[in-house]
């Protein structure tokens, strides 16, 4: 079986392309419009070339369009889940298209790697960009390879970015670490005002 397997990064490649490359042949698909700005594309493209390089994997590259991911999402303003599904349905399909052009048999993705992710919607969305391109979908769950992941990937050294991709989701992310940031902090307050546990109680 030939796969054609959408990337989203190199940390995230690293654990699908063992797993799927066992039993098939797999080239990786980067085509993630979603991802912004232009630099942070380049930055994780550039990574997940360079290890691509190293293990002699093929990589095929589609043209970076943002018009694109800003057109798929149009109108999910406030509703981030149905914003991903969007962003996956787009990613997927661009994919897909392309795995039915080369001829592969089927696709999947590195995004069902990440915990961050909600792996419904890429089941929902991969089964329906790959079945209008008349390809199969391999709806594979790698969560369980994610601490794997995160460990080979600090290992080689790679670019671990701390947003999903695209601009609303570095948003987020940012202010997701000020909460916990803020949480953290209240803790320890409250820690500090905690009176002594051995001081008056006569133990
Ligand atoms: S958060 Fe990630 S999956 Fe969701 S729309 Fe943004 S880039 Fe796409």
């Amino acid at each position: 079986m030939r796969v054609l397997l959408h990337a989203c990064c190199g940390p995230c490649l690293l654990e699908p392309y063992d797993v799927l490359s066992a039993d098939a042949e797999v080239a990786v698909c980067y085509a993630n419009p979603n991802i912004a700005p232009a630099a942070e594309y380049e930055r994780r493209r550039d990574t997940l070339l360079a290890y691509a390089g190293d293990e002699g994997i093929e990589v095929v590259e589609l043209p970076y369009a943002p018009e694109r991911w800003a057109a798929a999402v149009a109108g999910t303003e406030g509703d981030r889940a149905g914003r991903c599904r969007a962003c996956y349905e787009l990613r997927i399909g661009m994919v897909a298209t392309e795995a039915a052009a080369r001829g592969y048999d089927a696709v999947a993705t590195t995004l069902a790697v990440s915990p961050y992710q909600d792996p419904g919607a890429i089941r929902e969305a991969g089964e329906a960009a790959c079945s209008a391109a008349g390809v199969r979908f391999i709806a594979a769950d790698f969560r369980d390879r994610y601490p794997d992941a995160t460990r080979r990937s600090r290992e080689l050294g790679m670019y671990r970015q701390n947003y999903c991709g695209c601009l609303p989701s570095e948003a987020e992310a940012a202010a997701e670490r000020e909460e916990r940031r803020a949480a953290r902090k209240a803790s320890r307050a409250a820690a500090r005002s905690e009176p002594s546990r051995d001081s008056g109680d006569g133990a």
